[in-house]
């Protein structure tokens, strides 16, 4: 059997390279592979041209065992890769009949009329095996070849189609079977998260884990605000199926980041807040100003949030937080719109408005001028509850206008998510 130890991803279309399609393809794939445990050194994007996708191939196939390529298998003239491919192997195209029967039923069930160039998508290299496209029309391609380039160089080509969603399911459902079922290791790998410590300071924490760590490694990852660590354990071919050592380390590091660690997994800091507040059966309503929704828009983003939020007001003036949830206009010409009084006003009545267990309100200079002579990322954040106000947040947040919207929905919801477990 082949071993797979290396894999490079090829991402055909002019589009690509003109900037008119950001390559998704190639992170998914990028993203599968490091998860499979696959490692991949190289990424191409080549334009729809013959010679430059041929030498793009040959270059691949030269360093990996397994080279992916996506885009190119359309119907129309510049769809050119498993042309190339087969060029590039010196084979023929050959027609495949089931994937023909396979792209005439697709236009029949869709009620649609197919035109003849629609079965150019039915040929495939010569020796390679057609992959079912349930989402589309063109079959992926999967060639497997020997090389003279020394013993046991043998390769693998995989073609997919360029439309995402048809390149993902036929990608988790045939190709990642397939690769797995090839590598010689297998990876395990956990996810702790972590808010409201810095990358650095963090690391700190878990120094000497870091350092020490081989098998299992651990690797930080930080982007817009979210920091978190994985740890992978990597099982050799034959080696017994033991997650203790990842386990161990893992709560390890969860022990020493503690207040500061809020998943271990992969649900999101609005899905940990939004899953304490499901399992409590409480509800919660949102007075946004300078978040204008987001709180809102991340609540509904996940599925059943209905059972948990019942409802925000953005209330950007000042004349909108007097008139819609009644803040005592005395009140903000004191101290101002954006201000811990005002925060806790607008918490407080909303929570009346909506009638729910908790209410959160925000209120802030998002910038990037000054506002009430207070700097741009100054923001207040304040959640109540029966009792009054259980939470309150003033944040200097030193980053660009979107950068300091979103780290103040994810200070809320950090403010959720201790709050209801009593950190
Ligand atoms: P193609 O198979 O080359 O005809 O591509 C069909 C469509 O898939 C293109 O119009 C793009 O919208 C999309 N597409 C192709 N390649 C990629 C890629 N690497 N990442 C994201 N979308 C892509
Ligand atoms: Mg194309």
């Amino acid at each position: 059997m082949k071993t797979i130890y290396s894999a490079e991803i090829v991402s055909v279309g002019t589009e690509l390279l003109m900037g008119q399609t950001v390559n998704t393809n190639a992170a998914f794939i990028a993203g599968e592979l490091a998860a499979a445990g696959i490692p991949s050194y190289r990424q191409s994007v080549v334009g729809d041209n013959p010679g430059r996708l041929q030498q793009v191939l040959s270059e691949a196939v030269s360093r990996a065992a397994l080279v992916i390529v996506t885009g190119g298998l359309g119907p129309t003239e510049d769809d050119i890769t498993s042309e190339c491919t087969a060029a590039f192997l010196g084979r023929k195209l050959v027609f495949d009949e089931t994937s023909a029967d396979r792209i005439k039923a697709y236009f029949s069930d869709s009620g649609r009329e197919m035109s003849s160039s629609n079965l150019k998508q039915a040929m495939i290299p010569e020796g390679s095996v057609a992959l079912p496209n349930v989402k589309g029309t063109a079959p992926g391609v999967l060639l497997e070849f020997g090389t003279d380039l020394g013993p046991g160089d043998e390769k693998i080509i995989i073609l997919l189609p360029g439309p995402p969603s048809e390149m993902r399911s036929m990608f988790s459902e045939q190709v990642l079977p397939y690769i797995e079922s090839k590598a010689p290791v297998r990876m395990r790998s956990e996810y702790i998260r972590i808010f409201g410590i810095g990358e650095s300071a963090a690391e700190e924490m878990i120094r000497d884990l870091i350092d020490d760590s081989v098998n299992p490694t651990i690797a930080p990852y930080c982007s817009d605000g979210e920091c978190m660590f994985r740890v992978t354990l990597t099982k050799l071919e034959g080696a017994a199926d033991d997650d203790s050592s990842l386990l161990r380390i893992v709560q390890e590091i969860r022990d020493r980041l503690g207040e500061y660690a809020y998943e271990v997994g992969n649900r999101s800091l609005p899905e940990v807040a939004f899953d304490l507040l499901s399992e409590r059966n409480e509800t919660i309503s949102l007075a946004e100003s300078c978040t204008g929704g987001m709180i809102g828009a991340a609540l509904t983003d996940i599925p059943g949030s209905s059972g948990v939020f019942k409802g925000g007001v953005t209330v950007y003036s000042n004349d909108s937080k007097i008139r819609l949830l009644g803040i005592d206009g005395d009140l903000i010409e004191k101290y101002g719109a954006v201000s811990r009084e005002t925060a806790e006003a607008m918490a407080c009545s909303c929570m009346k408005l909506f009638g729910t267990d908790h209410s959160l309100s925000v209120t802030g200079v998002a910038g990037p001028g000054e506002s009430e002579r207070k700097p741009a990322g100054t923001v207040f954040i304040c959640l109540a509850s029966a009792k009054g106000t259980v939470a309150f947040r003033e944040l200097k947040i030193n980053r660009d206008r979107n950068g300091v919207r979103r780290m103040s929905v994810l200070n809320a919801f950090d403010m959720i998510r201790r709050e209801l477990s009593g950190i």
